[in-house]
């Protein structure tokens, strides 16, 4: 079995989320610790441990989760002044929690390079 995480009981509503956009393949929700104005996280509602697994996967299923984290950042309207799509990945992408989630930062100037 999967490992269960904080993320799964966001899907299931044990846990409260701010949802900003939900269908049936994906959940959008705010970040409890939001590092930009805008930080969300989108999560795909059939479950994917991480970024690294989406190589295993269709290609329809990935493209539809990157399809959908798009048009959630547009929907946030960041598209025009920009924003950042980050996956964190193992140990030292510092991933902390092991579904799959894209970050969408915005609403500010961003920096470059990360740490
Ligand atoms: P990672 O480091 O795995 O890429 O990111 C995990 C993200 O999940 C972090 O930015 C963290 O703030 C966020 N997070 C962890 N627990 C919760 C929670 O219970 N609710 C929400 N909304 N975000 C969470």
């Amino acid at each position: 079995m999967k490992e269960e995480t904080i993320f799964d009981k966001i899907l299931r509503k044990e846990i409260p989320c701010k949802a900003i956009y939900e269908d049936d393949d994906v959940l959008a929700f705010e970040d409890i610790n939001p590092q930009a104005p805008t930080h969300i996280l989108v999560i795909p509602k059939r479950k994917i441990p991480s970024f690294d697994a989406l190589s295993q996967l269709e290609e329809a299923v990935v493209g539809s989760y990157i399809k959908k984290v798009a048009f959630v950042a547009k929907k946030l309207n960041l598209d025009k002044d920009g924003y950042r799509i980050v996956f964190n990945h193992g140990k030292d992408g510092q991933q902390t929690v092991n579904y799959i989630h894209a970050h969408i930062l915005g609403g500010k100037q961003l920096q470059w390079p990360p740490g």
